[in-house]
Formats: C-alpha cells, sequence, structure tokens
C-alpha cells in the first residue's frame, strides 16, 4: 500500500516539499504520496487529525504551525524541545513524534556539503527567531571555538543564550546587539544569517570587520540571488557564499530517513533547486 506524506503550512502554493520528497522516494524506490495541505489558520489540529484518519503516515511542518505542531506532539526529541518548535511528524503506535530538522539541516549542509567544518572555528550567528534557535543545539554539538549570537532585539538573543550555555561545553559562548560587535573585535570564519531581513531585501546591521578573509558566509533564506548579506559578505573578501538551499534539501532527507529508513543522495536536488548567486 502507499503510504501517504504532506507538508502543511499556510501559504503553501511555494512550497518545493513535494518535489523534492517524490524525488527521493523515486531515487530510493520508495512507494510514497506526498501532497500538499494548506492548512486554515488556526485549524492545524483538525487538519492533522484528519491526515492521520485517512492513513497519513507523517507530515512536514511550515510556517505558521511549528508551534501548533509542537503542541500537538505526544512525543519530543530533545531538539524539538529545545528548539520549542517541530517540522516534522511521524505518526505510529497512536503516537505524535516530533522533530524539528531545520538547524539539523543546516549543520549539515554547512559542515558536509559546503566543507566547513565548525570544530574549533568562531561562528557569528546573526538573528534569534525560530531558525536561530533550531540551530543552536547542532551548532554547539560541532563544538565551535567561538559561537556569538547578535540579535536586533537584545533581550531575544539573551534569552537563547540562557537557554542554550547549559550545552556550550568548551564553546566561547556569548550574545551582544549589533553595535557592540565592534568592540569584540574579532573576525568569523563563519558569520550565518538567520534573520529574514534579506526576505525584505534588507541589510542586518552588521559591518565588514566581522568577516574573516577567506570565511563562509550562509544565508539562510533561499532561491534570492546575492543578497544585501551576501553582497557585503563577498565585499569584504568572504571566499564562500552560500544561501539555504542545501538546508532546506538536507532538512527534507533527514525527514525522509526518519520516515522511510533510508538516505536519499541530496546533492542532485540541490543543484536543481540552485538560484545562482548573482
Ligand atoms: P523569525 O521571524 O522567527 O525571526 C526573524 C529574525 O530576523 C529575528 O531575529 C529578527 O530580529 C531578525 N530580523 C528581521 N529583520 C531584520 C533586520 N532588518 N535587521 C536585523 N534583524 C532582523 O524568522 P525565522 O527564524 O523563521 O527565519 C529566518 C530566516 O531563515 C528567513 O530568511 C527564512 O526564510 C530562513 N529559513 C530558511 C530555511 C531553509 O530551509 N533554508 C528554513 C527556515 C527558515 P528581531 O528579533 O529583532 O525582530
Amino acid at each position: 500500500m502507499t503510504d501517504k506524506y504532506a507538508v502543511i503550512g499556510n501559504p503553501i502554493g511555494h512550497t518545493k516539499s513535494p518535489l523534492i520528497h517524490m524525488t527521493f522516494a523515486e531515487q530510493t524506490g520508495q512507494d510514497i504520496e506526498y501532497t500538499a495541505i494548506e492548512g486554515s489558520l488556526g485549524g492545524f489540529r483538525e487538519a492533522a487529525e484528519a491526515f492521520r484518519a485517512a492513513g497519513g503516515c507523517g507530515m512536514n511542518v511550515t510556517a505558521p504551525f511549528k508551534l501548533d505542531a509542537f503542541a500537538y506532539a505526544t512525543d519530543l526529541t530533545e531538539q524539538a524541545q529545545l528548539a520549542g518548535a517541530v517540522n516534522a511528524l511521524k505518526f505510529a503506535d497512536g503516537k505524535v513524534y516530533a522533530q524539528n530538522f531545520d538547524g539539523i539541516g543546516l549543520t549539515r549542509d554547512i559542515v558536509h556539503n559546503l566543507g566547513y567544518p565548525m570544530r574549533g572555528k568562531r561562528v557569528l550567528l546573526l538573528g534569534a527567531g525560530g531558525a536561530a534557535r533550531g540551530a543552536m543545539l547542532p551548532f554547539l554539538k560541532e563544538k565551535p571555538a567561538q559561537l556569538v549570537l547578535v540579535n536586533r532585539t537584545v533581550s531575544k538573543a539573551k534569552e537563547l543564550f540562557e537557554q542554550f550555555s547549559p550545552y556550550a561545553g568548551d564553546t566561547d559562548f556569548s550574545f551582544c546587539a549589533y553595535p557592540e560587535l565592534g568592540d569584540l573585535s574579532v573576525q568569523f570564519d563563519m558569520v550565518i544569517n538567520a534573520t529574514s531581513a534579506s526576505l525584505r531585501g534588507e541589510l542586518p546591521p552588521v559591518h565588514t570587520g566581522v568577516f574573516k578573509p577567506g570565511c563562509l558566509a550562509y544565508e539562510l533564506a533561499y532561491g534570492k540571488g546575492l543578497t544585501p548579506f551576501l553582497r557585503l559578505a563577498q565585499g569584504a573578501g568572504a571566499q564562500k557564499l552560500a544561501d539555504g538551499v542545501g538546508m532546506l534539501v538536507e532538512q527534507a532527507a533527514e525527514a525522509f530517513e526518519w520516515w522511510r529508513s533510508v538516505r536519499p543522495e541530496t546533492a542532485p536536488m540541490i543543484a536543481t533547486l540552485t538560484v545562482p548567486l548573482v
């Protein structure tokens, strides 16, 4: 019997998830159906229940339902618990297992696909929203030498810092406001833009001095070409510019493996979805 999966969001017209998962299924010989569901605002639980009742085996969850999925879950992984949000559900044994693969996918893209190990490196993370929160534990597990969080609303960076400090180990972990970055006099091996500024063509107020020559500049938004952040990084001598297409595909691969116990190859799909950074 064909197993049913879906992505739920609102709006959902833009989603690449059905294409990604059906391509993975074909590549790995899995018999699945994968659809997109536009949930009504406030109607997540109802839509998830209906999908389960129709035999659904699992769902990806995107905006604005990641917190609803968190509340709906019966079994949360540590990563989902700490992220405070859920982007993948698995329905089995009458339970709702939940995970958040966004930060895991981001880390895998940086370390494995792009070949920038974090261990022993200095990492600057811009933003303290949902994506940044999801990245905290996977980043700290990579044991960077230093991890600095910076956010426009400093209280949110402080909140994340306090929550994740117990997981910092030997990493020199701190937070600050944008104007304080200059005082640090540190150049970073990786600067990761987890703000949503680029979605509006804006630049987070970061100065060029943070980019170590030869560094990686990573933009979580994808398909936007050379964003103001990536343009700044390029001018500052960053060696590698990347956007979040690899993160998107890697988080999907993680969910696929979680559901189907087989790991798809991600490189061809990343190549298909990549928009040149010009
Ligand atoms: P949130 O709305 O949760 O957080 C937005 C963050 O951006 C906040 O920290 C906010 O700061 C900051 N911000 C917004 N505008 C500016 C600005 N002009 N200058 C400085 N900071 C700014 O968003 P998400 O965390 O969900 O998403 C962040 C980004 O990650 C988006 O671009 C999104 O598209 C991308 N993303 C990519 C994924 C992928 O698979 N590639 C998956 C998930 C997200 P403040 O707290 O002060 O408001």
